[in-house]
């Protein structure tokens, strides 16, 4: 609980969340391995209402998620890192906990869209693996 913040690499912009994430994901989709360089996201899932955006103005850039609504990514037009993405379907936001300043104390629950995975991902020990997206989280 509490507020917790993160920023972009550097420092233009800033956001914070209060409360408890829904979820932390590794998503080895396809959009997350390029928009990251690796196999990988690591995402903390904070509702729409809990998050915002505290300093600088985040450019965005939407795609189609495969649930036919908008996914919405907001990053950095200095530096370019990518703080977070908005999951219209889900009403959450998908933050980048690379960029969070508690990163170090968080750890994924689960990994997703693993059938999309390169040979080469790497996976954590004793966290379930789904192909996709597991039933219950609405596709
Ligand atoms: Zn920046
Ligand atoms: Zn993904």
């Amino acid at each position: 609980m509490g507020i917790s913040s993160g920023s972009c690499s550097c420092g233009e912009v800033e956001y914070s969340y209060e409360g408890d994430p829904i979820n932390s994901v590794f998503c080895y989709c396809k959009e997350c391995q390029i928009s990251t360089g690796s196999d990988k996201w690591f995402g903390l899932w904070i509702p729409n209402d809990n998050f915002k955006i505290t300093k600088g103005n985040p450019l965005t850039h939407t795609r189609v998620g495969s649930s036919g609504k908008d996914m919405n990514k907001m990053f950095c037009g200095t530096c370019g890192t990518t703080v977070c993405v908005e999951v219209v379907v889900g009403g959450f936001y998908s933050v980048a906990v690379s960029t969070l300043k508690a990163a170090g104390e968080l750890s994924p629950k689960m990994a997703i869209y693993t059938a999309s995975a390169p040979p080469w991902a790497v996976y954590p020990a004793g966290i379930p693996k789904y192909d996709t997206l597991p039933s219950n989280l609405g596709g």
